[in-house]
C-alpha cells in the first residue's frame, strides 16, 4: 500500500483561493470549494461571497468561524494583506483574560469593575458587563477547540496576574498565547470550510445606497484592483499604533486600514486620541517584554538602584499600563535613567526567577531580549522603555451584541473596532479577550444579516471605486524618488512620538496638528518610482502611510480638544481628569476630507465614577 502524505502545507493550501474562485461560484459555498475555474460570477459578473472578513488576526478568524458554525450554508472568505499569521494576534505574549475560577473570590463583577476602573471610566459599562461574561465562555471555547494552554497542577488552565487586576485571571500558554490562539483559530477556520484570499489589500468599503455592498481589493501579486460583492463585511484589520513608526511593539502592518476605509465610507472614529503606551519595550526599537514578566514579580529599577514604582503606586509594577509607563518616563525626565535621549532606559529585573521557570513561562521574551539587545534576562536585568502598543480608539460600534456599525451590512471586531470596552486605558490581557469575544459576535451578526439578504448589491459603487483606484495607481507610480516617502514616514513617526506621545501639551498638539496638515500635503504630492505592479511593496507602504496620516490627524484633533488627563491621554497643561466636561467619547468623522469632532456620553449603568487610585 503506498503511503499518502498530507502535510500541514497541504492543509493550509487547501483553504487558499483566488478571486477567480469567487467568480466561479456566484454565491454558493459548494462552488467556493471547487477548484479555481473562472466562470460567470453573480448576475452582475462581479466576484461575490456571502460574508467577507478582512483581516486574519484573532478577531477575523473568530468571526469567520462563528459564521460557518451558525450558518454553515453561507460562504466565508477571509482576506489578508500577506500570510495569515502576520498580525498582532500572533505576537501576543502574556495571556487572555477571563474568569474561570469562581471559587477563590474572583467574579465577573470584579473583572468588570477592574476593566471600568482601568479604562479611567471612559469604558461603556453596558458593553463591559456583557464582555466579561462572554470572556469566560471564550476561554472555555478555546480550551475545547484544543488551544494548548499551560496547566495548573489540577489540570485547569493556568492563570497569572496582569496589571490593574485584583485576581489572577490572565489565562496563558507560556508567553506565546497569541500565536497559539491564532493557530488554534486558523485550524478551526480551515476545518470549517473558511476560504482565504491572501496577498489582497483592502482599499475601500463599497456601498449600495445606505448599505454596505462589499469591498474593493488590491491583488498584491498582480496589481489588479477587484471589487468583491458581499452580503456582509467584517472589518478586523487591527490597530493603528504604527503612527509612532519606529517606537512601537506592533507589527508593521498595523496601519489602521480598516478604520481609514470606514472613515472614508462616512463612519465615525471613536476616541482616536486613546493610544496606549506599554511600559516595557526593549530599549532598541520597542519590541515587547510582556506584562506577565511583572506578573511574575519583575522589578523596575532606576540608575540609583531604586525599585522606583514604590513612589508611584501601591500596586508597584502591577499598576495599570498608563501609570507604569508614565512613571518610567518621569524617571527618565528626572535623570534617574540610564542612557540618553531616545536611548534612555530603566531596568527590568527578572533574575529572581529560575531558568526553568523562565523557559516554562517566558521563553519568548528571553529570546526577544537576546535577539534585540543581546541580553539574557535569566542572567541580568534588561534595559526597557515604554513603547506604543495598542489602539483603544476604533470604528464606532452601533451595537455590542452583534458588533454592527452604523452602516448596515458592515461589522467590525477586535482592535479595529471601538465598542468602548477599554475606554482610555486597556488592561493587559483584555485585548485577546476582545478579539475573541467581539470576533465571534461580529461573525454571528454578519451571518444573521447575510442570511436575511436576498441578493447582492448592484456593484455600481464598488466598480466606480475600483476604477478610481486604478486611475490613481497609474498616476502615482510614475516619477518620484525612492527615499522621499520613507524619509517622510520616518519623520512622521518621530513627530507623533514627540508631540502626541506619553506626555502631551496644548502647545505641542496645536503645532503638531499644523505639521500633520503639511505631512498630508506632502503625501498628496508623492509619487512612487516603480510602475511595476507585481508585488509593488512601495505601493503598499504608500497606501498604509496615507491611512496613518489621516488617522494621526484624527488622533491629534481628539487629543488637542480633550483638555484633561484620562488614562493614556495625559495633558501636562490640564493635569486632572475633568468629569464635568470630558466624561465623553470623542467622535471624529471626515467632512470634505478634514477630521471634525463631536462628543457622545459614556454609558454608566452600574459603577459610579470615582477617583482612580492604585
Ligand atoms: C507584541 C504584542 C504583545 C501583545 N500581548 C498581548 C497579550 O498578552 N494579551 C492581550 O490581550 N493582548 C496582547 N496584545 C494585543 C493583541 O495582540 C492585539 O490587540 C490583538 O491581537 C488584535 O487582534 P486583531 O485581530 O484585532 O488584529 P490583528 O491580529 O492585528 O490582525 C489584523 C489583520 O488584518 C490584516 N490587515 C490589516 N490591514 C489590511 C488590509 N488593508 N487588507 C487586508 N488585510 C489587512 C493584517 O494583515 C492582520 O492579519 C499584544 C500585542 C502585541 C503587538
Amino acid at each position: 500500500m503506498s503511503e499518502q502524505k498530507f502535510t500541514r502545507r497541504d492543509f493550509l493550501q487547501s483553504a487558499c483561493i483566488s478571486v477567480g474562485a469567487l467568480a466561479a461560484s456566484g454565491s454558493g459555498v459548494s462552488a467556493l470549494a471547487a477548484d479555481n475555474k473562472k466562470d460567470s460570477g453573480n448576475k452582475d459578473g462581479l466576484p461575490s461571497v456571502d460574508v467577507l472578513v478582512i483581516g486574519s488576526g484573532g478577531a477575523g478568524l473568530r468571526a469567520a468561524v462563528a459564521v460557518r458554525k451558525k450558518y454553515p450554508n453561507l460562504s466565508v472568505v477571509v482576506v489578508n494583506k500577506g500570510m495569515p499569521s502576520r498580525n498582532a494576534t500572533c505576537m501576543a505574549e502574556g495571556g487572555i483574560n477571563g474568569v474561570i475560577d469562581f471559587e477563590h473570590g474572583d467574579s465577573h463583577e470584579l473583572h468588570a469593575y477592574d476593566t471600568v476602573k482601568g479604562s479611567d471610566f471612559l469604558g461603556d459599562q453596558d458593553a463591559i458587563i456583557k464582555f466579561v461574561e462572554k470572556a469566560t465562555e471564550a476561554i472555555h471555547e478555546l480550551d475545547y477547540a484544543g488551544m494548548p494552554f499551560n496547566r495548573q497542577k489540577n489540570n485547569t488552565v493556568a492563570r497569572r496576574f496582569a496589571g490593574g487586576a485584583k485576581y489572577e485571571r490572565c489565562n496563558y500558554a507560556a508567553d506565546k498565547t497569541g500565536s497559539i490562539l491564532m493557530h488554534t483559530c486558523l485550524d478551526e477556520a480551515i476545518t470549517r470550510g473558511v476560504k482565504f484570499l491572501l496577498d489582497h489589500y483592502l482599499l475601500d468599503v463599497a456601498m449600495d445606497g445606505d448599505k454596505c455592498e462589499g469591498a474593493v481589493l488590491l491583488d498584491m501579486q498582480t496589481g489588479d484592483v477587484t471589487p468583491v460583492l458581499a452580503k456582509a463585511v467584517v472589518l478586523a484589520t487591527g490597530g493603528y499604533t504604527r503612527v509612532f513608526f519606529n517606537r512601537t511593539s506592533t507589527p508593521f502592518n498595523a496601519s489602521g486600514d480598516g478604520i481609514a476605509a470606514a472613515l472614508r465610507a462616512g463612519l465615525a472614529f471613536k476616541d482616536p486620541e486613546m493610544l496606549q503606551f506599554h511600559p516595557t519595550g526593549i530599549r532598541t526599537g520597542g519590541a515587547l517584554i510582556t506584562e506577565a514578566a511583572r506578573g511574575l514579580g519583575g522589578k523596575l529599577i532606576n540608575n540609583k538602584g531604586e525599585r522606583f514604582m514604590s513612589k508611584y503606586s501601591k500596586r508597584m509594577e502591577l499598576a495599570p499600563r498608563d501609570i507604569v509607563a508614565r512613571s518610567i518616563e518621569t524617571e527618565i525626565r528626572l535623570g534617574n535613567a540610564f542612557g540618553e535621549g531616545m536611548s534612555s532606559y530603566v531596568l527590568l529585573d527578572l533574575t529572581h526567577l529560575s531558568e526553568e521557570q523562565i523557559m516554562n513561562e517566558l521563553p519568548q521574551i528571553r529570546h526577544v531580549g537576546l535577539l534585540f539587545d543581546g541580553m539574557d534576562l535569566v542572567k541580568e536585568p534588561i534595559p526597557i522603555r515604554p513603547t506604543a502598543h495598542y489602539s483603544m480608539g476604533g470604528i464606532e460600534i452601533a451595537k455590542f451584541d452583534d458588533m454592527s456599525t452604523h452602516l448596515p451590512g458592515l461589522f467590525a471586531a477586535g482592535e479595529t473596532s471601538c465598542a468602548s470596552i477599554h475606554g482610555a486605558n486597556r488592561l493587559g490581557g483584555n485585548s485577546l479577550t476582545d478579539t475573541t469575544v467581539t470576533g465571534k459576535l461580529a461573525g454571528e451578526g454578519a451571518g444573521e444579516y447575510a442570511s436575511k439578504q436576498t441578493g447582492f448589491g448592484s456593484g455600481k459603487h464598488a466598480h466606480e471605486l475600483a476604477q478610481k483606484w486604478q486611475a490613481k495607481f497609474k498616476e502615482i507610480t510614475s516619477g518620484g524618488t525612492s527615499n522621499e516617502m520613507y524619509d517622510l514616514r520616518e519623520e512622521f513617526g518621530k513627530q507623533n512620538w514627540d508631540n502626541m506621545g506619553i506626555y502631551r501639551t496644548g502647545d505641542k498638539l496645536e503645532a503638531h496638528a499644523k505639521s500633520l496638515e503639511e505631512f498630508q500635503a506632502k503625501y498628496d504630492a508623492l509619487k512612487i518610482p516603480n510602475p511595476n505592479m507585481t508585488y509593488n511593496t512601495a505601493l503598499i507602504d504608500y497606501l498604509e502611510f496615507g491611512n496613518l496620516i489621516m488617522l494621526a490627524r484624527c488622533a491629534c484633533l481628539g487629543a488637542l480638544e480633550r483638555k484633561e488627563c484620562r488614562g493614556a491621554h495625559f495633558r501636562e497643561d490640564y493635569p486632572k481628569r475633568d468629569d464635568v466636561n470630558f466624561l465623553k467619547h470623542s467622535i471624529v468623522t471626515l467632512k470634505d476630507g478634514k477630521p471634525t469632532l463631536a462628543y457622545k456620553d459614556v454609558v454608566i449603568t452600574k459603577y459610579p465614577v470615582e477617583e482612580r487610585k492604585y
